[in-house]
């Protein structure tokens, strides 16, 4: 079970970042979040709970609410359901770097069993959030070969809650966080304050020694170039969605 975050850990430099490290939980919930994430490409990231973890997909042009608007989402690794509250900004230079707002946030649930509907490729479910509702599907799509990551279309169903294509966007429409109320700009200005009055404060070392002690100095060291590695190899394959 642990295993299932050990994508998204070796991702992650957690004494740089302030993203959680997060666990597998036993909790059998249905919440789902969607991160609008100003990476090196703006994305939102719909993430649905699913034994123990959020199962992730980074959806390039963010969620549309026509039925005939097939928008892209990029299958990324599972988060950690405490990656839900995470509201901030990822250090430029780290793996996603870059502002995350809560934009929506509730309740999921699938018409079918959902761990059968993605072995098959086919997930249809509704939302309850505070900004999206009704019936969506995730449909995933072939992988050419060389594709690194699985495809999928998340799709409106046909519904009250379904828009026409001459309506409002809803990404237009509802631009500011569910969690705050603040907008992108807020965010990312909030969290350069936090990075700037942490620095000029004297520095704690009471984390760090004790940190040091758990650890053992040699561990550490070798986790930091495991780490560094990792990361060159993230780097490499350059993806922009993160
Ligand atoms: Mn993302």
């Amino acid at each position: 079970m642990a295993s299932s975050l050990k994508t998204y850990r070796g991702k992650r430099r957690f004494d740089v970042t302030a993203e959680p490290k997060g666990a597998v939980t036993a909790k059998r919930g249905h919440a789902f979040v969607i991160q609008k994430h100003a990476a090196r490409r703006l994305h939102y990231d719909l993430r649905l709970e699913l034994d123990g973890v959020m199962k992730s997909w980074a959806v390039t042009r963010g969620p549309s609410l026509v039925p005939g608007e097939k928008r892209l989402a990029v299958q990324v690794e599972n988060h950690p359901i405490e990656y839900n509250k995470f509201e901030g900004a990822i250090p430029q230079g780290q793996y996603g770097g870059g502002t995350v707002m809560i934009w929506d946030r509730g309740t999921w649930k699938p018409e079918h069993d959902a761990r059968h509907a993605l072995t098959k490729g086919h997930l249809s479910f509704t939302l309850h959030g505070k900004k999206l509702h009704g019936g969506w599907h995730l449909v995933r799509m072939h992988r050419r070969p060389g594709e690194k990551r699985d495809n999928w279309l998340l799709i409106k169903q046909q519904d009250d809650a379904a828009r026409r294509p001459r309506d409002k966007d809803i990404l237009e429409e509802q631009q500011l966080s569910v969690k705050t109320g603040r907008s992108m700009d807020e965010i990312a200005k909030a969290a350069k304050r936090k990075s700037i009055a942490k620095k000029a404060a004297p520095r704690k070392t009471t984390g760090r020694k004790k940190a040091g002690k758990k650890t053992g100095k040699k561990t550490k060291k070798t986790t930091a170039k495991r780490k560094s590695k990792r990361k060159r190899a993230g780097d490499a394959a350059g993806h922009q969605l993160a």
